[in-house]
């Protein structure tokens, strides 16, 4: 399954999910290994989720290296937690 702009994997078996046939609902989208699915809207939530996370993440990182090379910036230490996600969009991380 393709959002507007990355894959939708399980979050588990980071295996693309597949649109499963003769399904009530009719848009549902599953792992192909063990079966986790849900509905097109709903994955597509769970995958927007996951994408701020791993933007936010990002952006947080970028920002630390800037701080590190300027005694005017401090940030604190906290990390954005990782969360927990059925389905995870397709991202190197
Ligand atoms: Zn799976």
């Amino acid at each position: 399954m393709t959002t507007d702009f990355v894959k939708a994997l399980c979050g588990s078996h980071k295996v693309e999910l597949v649109s499963v046939a003769n399904h009530d609902p009719e848009d549902w989208f599953a792992c192909p290994i063990c079966n986790m699915g849900d509905t097109r809207e709903n994955v597509l939530r769970e995958v927007g989720r996951h994408t701020q996370e791993i933007a936010a993440r990002h952006l947080q990182e970028a920002a630390r290296n800037t701080a590190r090379q300027s005694k005017f910036i401090t940030l604190s230490r906290k990390t954005i937690p990782k969360g927990i996600y059925r389905f995870v969009g397709d991202f190197k991380v």
